[in-house]
């Protein structure tokens, strides 16, 4: 079934009253998770078709949102005859979680879709669609190697970025824009592409055999790892239950909900200090909750932020507890600050660094550091012969973790497989 994006709320109510199953995706623009959830969106409207699928801009609707209680994009809500349902999705869905809830209320499957099953066949596979892995490509194309690009989002993390402003050529531009460029760049290459995430890898004699979550198989004879890392959580207790209801990953998505309130942003590196700025737009308290005793990250950042007036940080201090029953209400810090250890906020965003993915690192028993990023030698290769990795996932480039490194290392994988094809042909 195809989806309805609704232009008014009257639509709305229309829908609610005579569908007998409903189901919303909040969304907003500059929202790399909303990005990233609207291709399982769109499946998940073609296996379950007896379903009535909408999608609400929520800048356009505003108020229905608040009456609704979404304060984070995306939001999924779920209405069975007319009443909403206590389920909803927030944040970085996914695919399974989505059709768990349907299955679940409305009580079909979902259609099984006919996949070709033919095993296409590369010479190289980049997994990660991110700066490494999109440079890869471009260098892999111009070295006209027979490739395929594998994704979910265009940029990966990058896009998460309000501002920045040390990626040469551009005096300053947004994560979700530069994204865009080097995309653009890749398409007018025409490197072939599937946008999904891969589930399964196993070694094959000289070959990788590749099964992606929409049940495609791809044999490569190389793979190129580019698939960064995700981002850290608190490890608090309620801290899931609070994503979109006060907690966020997120502040470009989610920013524009906590207009004239009251935030806090957790962590002291580029993330949280540029969330800080960011909010600092918008919010009208913002509080840096930090466990160090001076931030780290770039100086120029640090100074804007000392300059702010909104923006107070509480250094040395540590979140022990996330208040609120349906919703996130405050916050319980280790220590006291004017008087209590509760502060009273309406939401907060955890920008604490991230980690890497370790499902693929794992699959293939790559080496990894005491952190699971995975060692890689000066041409990117990995212990797994055939094997290469490159950005934010990688111990390379001192560690320094940057838009440019994760480019550079890139461009250097691709050499190297350019190298190790023309060995190896088989
Ligand atoms: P970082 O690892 O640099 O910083 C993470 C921060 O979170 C640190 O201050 C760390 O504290 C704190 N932290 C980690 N775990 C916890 C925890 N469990 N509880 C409380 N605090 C915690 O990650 P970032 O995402 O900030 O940056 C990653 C890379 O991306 C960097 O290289 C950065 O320069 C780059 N970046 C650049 C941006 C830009 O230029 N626009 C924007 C965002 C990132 P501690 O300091 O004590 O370790």
């Amino acid at each position: 079934m195809e989806i309805t994006y609704l232009k008014s709320n009257q639509e709305f109510e229309d829908f609610k009253n005579n569908e007998e199953i409903l189901v919303v995706d909040f969304y907003s623009t500059e929202c790399p998770p909303c990005e990233k959830l609207a291709p399982i969106y769109e499946k998940a409207a073609k296996i379950f078709p007896n379903l009535k699928f909408l999608k609400i801009l929520r800048q356009d609707f505003r108020s229905l949102a608040e009456s609704l209680g979404v304060s984070g994009s995306p939001t999924v809500l779920f209405f069975k005859n007319g009443s909403l349902l206590e389920q909803r999705l927030a944040g970085e869905i996914q695919e399974a979680e989505l059709v768990n809830i349907l299955e679940s209320i409305s009580g079909e499957k979902a259609l099984v879709v006919e996949n070709d099953q033919k095993i296409r066949e590369y010479d190289l596979c980049i997994i990660g669609n991110g700066p490494a892995g999109m440079t890869a490509a471009v260098y892999a194309a111009r070295y006209k190697i027979d490739q395929l690009l594998v994704g979910d989002l265009p940029g990966g993390l990058m896009t998460s970025s309000h501002k920045i402003c040390n990626f040469p050529s551009e005096i300053e531009i947004s994560g979700m824009d530069l994204s865009q460029k080097m995309a653009e760049q890749v398409n007018a290459l025409e490197v072939p592409q599937i946008s999904g995430r891969v589930e399964l890898i196993t070694k094959e004699n000289n070959s990788f055999i590749l099964k992606l979550f929409g049940g495609e198989i791809i044999k490569t004879k190389t793979l190129l790892i580019a698939t960064g890392t995700k981002h850290r959580h608190l490890n608090l207790p309620k801290e899931d239950s609070f994503v979109g209801r006060g907690l966020s990953y997120c502040a470009t998505c989610d920013a524009m909900f906590y207009r004239n309130k009251t935030v806090a942003v957790i962590g002291g590196g580029d993330s949280a200090n540029t969330a800080s700025l960011y909010l600092g737009e918008v919010a009208e308290k913002v509080y840096q909750i930090y466990r160090g005793d001076s931030l780290r990250g770039e100086t120029a950042w640090i100074d804007q932020i000392k300059a702010n007036p909104k923006i107070n940080v509480l250094y040395s201090t540590q979140v022990l507890e996330l208040l609120g029953d349906d919703r996130l209400s405050g916050i319980k810090i280790d220590r006291e600050f004017e008087g209590s250890n509760e502060l009273l906020i309406d939401g907060i965003f955890v920008e604490i660094g991230s980690e890497p993915d370790l499902s693929l690192i794992n699959q293939l028993s790559l080496d990894t550091d005491r952190g699971h990023y995975i060692i890689t030698q000066e041409d990117q290769g990995t212990s797994c012969l055939g094997v290469f990795a490159a950005g934010d996932i990688t111990t390379g480039s001192d560690s320094f973790r940057q838009i440019i490194t994760a480019c550079s290392e890139g461009a250097i994988a691709a050499q190297s497989i350019f190298k190790y094809l023309q060995v190896n042909k088989k």
